[in-house]
């Protein structure tokens, strides 16, 4: 705000200093009499007149009193001709001394141009002062040609290894590249090549910028930090150029890191049509490459560069000599989670009842960034609620906030809404607790939460890194759970498992199609996946079979669907009193933890199925 008080006040100041300019170079401070063309043509009759000068279209007059007058005349036409005009007689002209001036430059350039000019004027003052301002502001955001970049100092702000949790093969490879940074001559000396490029590589939120950060933290050198995108949006045509000028600073202060946030944003592959060709990234891409080819050995200089999409990068740029240092950053497991919390737990004071370790263990799937964002949401909970220090609860809170969105408690629904959705999560429930593969529930709740009415959550008994057959069929009988339900209690179905239903047959199609578990079309894959499975994300899929083979297919999915229909149909008919007994109990109370649902459950003493 008070950028903006002093941009008024200098373009106030600009106005005020242009006007007064401005009324200086145009005329001399007493006025001199006005006279009208016919009022100086009967003066001139009259042979009251003794000097006219011409200087332009102005005339100033001099009176035999010796009294000054000026007028105009008309433009481009002459001065006695229009007086005569007048009525003012050749005569009585000839007695008047005309001196025609040459009009002085500078006052006509002043009087023309400047009433035109001024306004550009304050307005060019005014964008002068404005980009002075952004200039020297914070991170020198705003240089044309020259690039956007955050430069970090050695020491300032500094993030250390001990701040990224987990990560330790990540750190033992990054070791080396701080050793290189610190003491380059140790390497050079044994005529070692050193790294030039160190590639990081990561699902969304696992640390990759943390890290780079940490590394220039721990060797002590200034990072440089430009992200992929900025490079492609800022200004079209100057990528390039920003590309070298920011290796040709970053040249200046080694030793150095460079860092190239999301760099899938310009490397990728070339020619590879998604998003059109795009020149400018390519350009952008041709001068890294460049630059990165022309160090000398011995630039103390180390690029590094982030993405979370490796399968889509150019291949040049992961050629020897270029980014040919990969480090993998993995999801972290139940410590590494543990680890994180702690870490972000730091300043926000936690109740004694709050053990890290169960908030751990109830996050599998979590990434570092989501972790991070579950403390800070537990903070600001207890923080509404005027309470000291954060609690488990909050935290627990956190974890389906994260996951679902935010309770909306308020949401009116129906009586016969909410019995229908404590029977559809009642059946999910049911399901789970049924078969012997499927993940344990660890809170069934009816109060609604972004866009779902209802929740059961599930979770993993540890970290896995392998799922089974087995384990899909039971997901999938688990996800029809509710649909069954609905349907076997109140003989219609709703719109409310329409996105269950959509999961489902999602993951029944990957079964058949990437997972190869289907027995009648055997272990293949089909349609090609540019890799997009890496990392749990999935684009689009080519198609690479015939239409005959895309209709069995389709028919295995069916299949898939047909058999856990039938199987939850069948558990839940058999188990109507248990899930009656589940459903009434939330009506009762809306939400069941593990033990209270356990308990529940337990009274019924449920063989446990294969799905
Ligand atoms: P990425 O660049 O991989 O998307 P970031 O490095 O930006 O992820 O991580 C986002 C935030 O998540 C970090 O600022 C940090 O607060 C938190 N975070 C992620 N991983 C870790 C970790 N291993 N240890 C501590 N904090 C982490
Ligand atoms: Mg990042
Ligand atoms: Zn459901």
């Amino acid at each position: 705000m008070t950028n903006l008080y002093k941009h008024i006040f200098w373009g106030a100041t600009a106005l005020i200093l242009t006007v007064a300019l401005f009324s200086l170079l145009s005329g001399s401070s007493p006025e001199p009499e006005k006279l009208t063309l016919d009022q100086l043509a009967a003066k001139v009759a009259a042979g009251e007149v003794a000097k006219i000068s011409v200087s332009g279209n102005n005339l100033d007059i001099e009176l035999k009193s010796g009294a000054k007058a000026a007028a105009k005349k008309e433009f481009d036409s002459s001065l006695s001709e229009t007086l005569v005009n007048y009525g003012a007689s050749p005569e009585a002209l000839r007695a008047v001394a005309i001196e025609i001036k040459e009009e002085s430059g500078f006052r006509f350039w002043a009087a023309v141009l400047l009433p035109a000019l001024l306004p550009l004027i304050i307005i060019g003052a005014i964008f002068w002062f404005v980009f002075r301002q952004a200039r020297s502001g914070a991170n020198q955001a705003f240089t044309f040609g020259k690039i956007n970049i955050r430069l970090f100092a050695p020491f300032k702000d500094r993030i250390t290894f001990t701040d990224v949790a987990g990560l330790k093969e990540a750190k033992q490879e990054l070791l080396e590249i701080v050793d290189f940074l610190k003491n380059p001559k140790k390497f050079l000396d044994i005529g070692a090549k050193i790294p030039r490029g160190v590639l990081l590589m990561g699902g969304p939120g696992t640390g990759k910028t943390l890290l780079a950060r940490a590394v220039a933290g721990e060797a002590g050198v200034p990072f440089f930090h430009i992200s992929g995108s900025e490079f492609v949006e800022m200004f079209v045509g100057v990528g390039a150029s920003r590309v070298r000028d920011l290796f040709q600073t970053a040249k200046k202060s080694a030793p150095a890191i460079i860092f190239i946030d999301e760099i899938d944003a310009v490397g990728r592959e070339r020619g590879a049509g998604l998003g059109g060709g795009h020149d400018e990234r390519e350009q952008t891409l041709n001068q890294i490459l460049v630059e990165m080819d022309g160090f000398e050995r011995d630039t103390n200089l180390i690029v590094m560069a982030a993405t979370n999409r490796p399968d889509i990068l150019d291949p040049a740029l992961l050629r020897p000599g270029r980014f040919d240092r990969r480090v993998f950053l993995d999801a972290p497991d139940i410590n590494d989670r543990e680890q994180i919390l702690k870490i972000h737990a730091k300043g926000k004071p936690l109740d004694k009842s709050v053990e890290l370790r169960k908030v751990a263990v109830r996050t599998p799937g979590f990434s570092g960034a989501d972790i991070a964002n579950l403390i800070n949401e537990a903070a600001i909970l207890a923080a509404r609620q005027n309470r000291r220090s954060v609690s488990q609860d909050d935290l627990y809170d956190s974890i389906e906030k994260v996951i679902l969105g935010p309770e909306r408690k308020s949401r009116a629904i129906s009586v016969k809404e909410k019995e229908i959705i404590a029977y559809h999560e009642a059946g999910h429930a049911l399901m789970a607790a049924s078969l012997k593969d499927a993940d344990p529930v660890h809170k069934v709740s009816i109060i609604s939460r972004g866009r779902a009415g209802g929740y059961t959550l599930k979770l993993p008994v540890e970290d896995v890194h392998l799922r089974f057959k087995s384990q899909f069929l039971a997901d999938l009988a688990v996800m029809l759970g509710g649909f069954v339900s609905e349907e076997l209690v109140f003989n219609e179905l709703s719109t409310g498992a329409s996105s269950d239903l959509r999961e489902a047959t999602g993951l029944a199609r990957r079964i058949v199609t990437q997972y190869g578990m289907s027995d009648k079309l055997g272990p293949m894959t089909f349609g090609r996946h540019d890799g997009a499975l890496f990392l749990g994300r999935e684009i689009h899929a080519e198609r690479d079979y015939s239409e005959e083979i895309a209709s069995k297919i389709d028919n295995e999915v069916k299949d898939f669907i047909d058999g856990a229909y039938k199987k939850a149909k069948k558990i839940i008919a058999s188990r109507r009193k248990v899930l009656d007994t589940i459903a009434k109990t939330l009506l009762e109370k809306e939400t069941l933890e593990q033990e209270e649902f356990n308990r529940i459950v337990g009274r019924f003493n449920l063989k446990p199925l294969a799905a």
